[in-house]
């Protein structure tokens, strides 16, 4: 007997892993179609066709041709990349740059962003509308802002399929001037307290906040933490009002990827003490001493929202006790030049790389003994489920996904043998040194360090129980929609 073919949704986002990522979301969009596959779903993503996207695609297929979409040419392409079934929107005068998919080379916002994305989210309403000969969703699946406006135009297009609004990031709101409503093509009537306008200005994220039929975050606790003055960044209100309509579920990781047993790019372990070798390297990549005290690594973009500069205040509570630390990151030019600064203070015990490294960030998850999260808020986080999986203890901030993927190693989950790692208080340098402190005293113990190792390595970070509840959340809304048309 074959397999029932798959429903039919339209993923929209501004990033996929792994054809251009600057963050978590490229790894969950890219990892969602083969885990929602799973369960009956047919994801097809819309993405922008960015100058390396293009250059990816081998054989793209004209889907349709737009003389005018919110007044530039494009066309709307398919093709299939490392097992994803894509929808490209190739706008050249939109996406056909040099740089980020945000910024110019100067790293300065694209001073069209709010029409380039605009577009991307237009192009998904006349998808959804019948734009693709023979293949329409039963459902469309909006990640971040770049895909907030979608249910606007779906709304003015006729387009009744339910939506999905997953937000990865409160703090990007899509914000532009009221003067662009028309250049958008937003109807005047949507620029209300209800609807799209922000403080006199037109937000993207609140079109689709209170546009999509629901609305989902990465993280059962970020969801909580969402409805507050404190983490809601403006829109806690908005959302209070969407009630129910807000649910949490966990990102997971590919675990095929992010396999320590498999991975080509480190020596592969089973064990934890099959990472000594990958340690050994790591120091000597890194210019460290040896040392009897924990390795720990981040891997990170450099903004305020990671908390790095709480780090490096509490950093000597690490060195005191003969820990070392490598960090890998970029971004925030200040925050760069202050860890280069202690590093350069500290030759041998702590080590910078600037800059965006795949392969060396898994030699990093391979050789610590701990990866550092210290964020000030964490929607969900992946890369503390990278240090599980490879026996790297996370030490995080207990804040969003980050306090629901690790056991702190407190003397209750000591005693029962489920600690996978330690939790501080989010925002705290005195909490931060507390728990740095705690890790150099747990690490002395190398067999109990073990087998903290060891539960950390066997934690759960696939999508096995994640991918179930989009897909219960895919069938309630697009069931609905059949019952009531
Ligand atoms: P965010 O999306 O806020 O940046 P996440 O932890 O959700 O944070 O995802 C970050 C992703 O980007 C992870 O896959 C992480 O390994 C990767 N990453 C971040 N900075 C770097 C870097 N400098 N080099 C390599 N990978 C990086």
């Amino acid at each position: 007997m074959s397999a029932p073919p798959l429903r039919p949704v339209l993923a929209v986002a501004s990033e996929c892993a792994p054809l251009v990522k600057t963050g978590g979301l490229a790894d969950v969009v890219g990892a969602l179609p083969a885990a929602l596959a799973a369960q009956g779903w047919g994801i097809r993503t819309l993405l922008p066709g960015y100058r390396r996207v293009l250059a990816a695609l081998k054989r793209p297929r004209v889907l349709a041709d737009w003389p005018d979409l919110l007044g530039v040419p494009a066309r709307l392409l398919a093709a299939q990349v490392a097992g994803l079934d894509l929808l490209i929107l190739d706008a050249p005068a939109l996406f056909d740059r040099e740089g980020s998919p945000y910024l110019d080379p100067a790293g300065n916002d694209w001073p069209d962003n709010d029409l380039r994305f605009a577009a991307l989210s237009r192009a998904a309403a006349l998808i959804a509308a019948g734009a693709v000969p023979g293949w329409q969703p039963e459902l469309v699946h909006l990640h971040d802002w770049q895909a907030g406006l979608a249910p606007v135009y779906m709304a003015e297009l006729g387009a009744r399929q339910p939506s999905v609004l997953t937000i990865h990031n409160i703090a990007f709101h899509g914000l532009t001037g009221e003067h662009r409503l028309a250049v958008l093509g937003l109807p005047e009537a949507g620029f209300t307290l209800d609807g799209f306008e922000y403080y006199g200005h037109i937000s993207a994220l609140k079109a689709g906040l209170t546009g999509a039929s629901a609305l989902t975050t990465v993280s059962p606790t970020y969801a909580q933490e969402l409805t507050t003055p404190d983490f809601g960044m403006g829109l806690d209100g908005v959302i209070r009002t969407r009630g129910a309509a807000l649910g949490g579920i966990l990102n997971g990781i590919d675990t095929e990827v992010w396999n320590p047993a498999t991975d080509p790019a480190i020596r592969p372990f089973t064990t934890p003490g099959g990472k000594a070798a990958n340690t050994r390297l790591l120091r000597a990549e890194f210019g460290l001493k040896p040392a009897e005290g924990p390795l720990a690594v981040v891997v990170s973009r450099l903004s305020d929202q990671k908390g790095l500069d709480l780090l490096l205040a509490a950093l000597p509570a690490l060195t005191r006790c003969g820990g070392q630390l490598a960090l890998l990151g970029s971004g925030d030019r200040r925050l760069e030049n202050a860890w280069l600064g202690a590093a350069a203070a500290q030759p041998g015990q702590v080590a910078v790389r600037i800059g965006y490294d795949e392969a060396l960030s898994h030699r990093m998850y391979a050789g610590a003994d701990a990866v550092l999260v210290p964020s000030r808020f964490e929607p969900c986080g992946l890369t503390q489920m990278y240090g599980l999986r490879y026996g790297a203890l996370p030490v995080v901030a207990q804040t969003g996904g980050l306090a629901d993927t690790v056991i702190h190693a407190n003397a209750a989950a000591l005693a029962v043998n489920c600690a996978t790692g330690i939790t501080h208080a989010p925002g705290s340098v005195p909490a931060l040194e507390h728990a740095l402190t705690l890790l150099c005293d747990l690490w002395r113990d190398r067999p109990a360090f073990q087998r903290l190792q060891r539960n950390a390595m066997k934690h759960p970070v696939g999508w096995e129980a994640s991918a179930p509840l989009y897909a219960a959340l895919y069938a309630r809304l697009a069931d609905k929609t059949t019952e009531t048309a």
